[in-house]
């Protein structure tokens, strides 16, 4: 059973202030009911926790599906706006183009009908989107790496703090049997064949830095350590 929530991640590291995969906001109309015109008290939630909009340096969307870019906007007078007035918003260029324009010969799923032009287009006329080619430094500990195949732009988080490693890895994965077995298929996929090397690539590079990984729909205890003994691959619940 594949158990999923929807959430994001603040990251607070060096000083600055990450905020991963902002959700699907509220307002908008969606072809599936459970998040049609949603009224959630996401900011009210931030608020809660000390953070308001203003204080946050960074949004980075792992890709440009509505439940990862939502919040990037929220509406005002009628207009779609920049929700973090202060933030550079980090997307992929392949990502930013794969929505933008068709030219990849992708269609856009129903799902996301009216994301690219609510959730994405206001935060690029308002100056504030960074579009990364590749690998990217988001600041001195956190790193955007590409990660294709659930969508062709599909990137990661990579969070070094004093050493310790923590991978927010979005969609490559969405059970952690995906971890043993990159095979397990969830829907959507934009490129299966790839998606299943970047599961690999992703478990591989855990295990070399003895990292965490956070799955962006895995509830509790969310993070999943990956490490090798006797040339065997375990994953262990939590930080480890
Ligand atoms: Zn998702």
């Amino acid at each position: 059973m594949f158990d999923l929530v929807f959430q994001s991640w603040i990251v607070e590291v060096g000083g600055r202030i990450v905020l991963i995969d902002p959700c699907t906001g509220n307002g908008r109309p969606h072809v599936v009911p459970f998040f049609n015109l949603l009224d959630t008290p996401y900011i009210e939630t931030m608020g809660r926790l000390g953070y308001r909009p203003q204080d946050i340096d960074f949004v980075v969307c792992t890709h440009l599906h509505h439940d990862h870019c939502g919040w990037n906007t929220h509406l005002r007078d009628g207009c779609w706006v920049p929700t973090f007035p202060n933030a550079r918003y980090i997307v992929q260029h392949i990502e930013y183009d794969r929505f933008r324009s068709g030219k990849t010969g992708l269609e856009v799923p129903a799902y996301n009908n009216g994301v690219f032009e609510q959730s994405v287009e206001p935060v690029m006329r308002a100056g504030l989107m960074d579009l990364a080619e590749g690998t990217y430094g988001v600041c001195p500990q956190v790193t955007v790496k590409p990660s294709p195949g659930h969508t062709l732009g599909h990137q990661m988080v990579h969070l070094d703090s004093g050493g310790r490693h923590l991978f927010f890895t979005g969609d490559c994965f969405h059970h952690p049997i995906q971890l043993a077995d990159p095979h397990v298929h969830f829907a959507g996929g934009e490129d299966i064949d790839q998606l299943v090397a970047t599961r690999r690539k992703l478990v591989d590079l855990a295990v070399d830095l003895g990292a965490s990984l956070v799955a962006a729909h895995t509830p509790a205890p969310y993070t999943v350590r990956a490490s090798r003994t006797d040339g065997r691959v375990a994953f262990t619940a939590g930080f480890g």
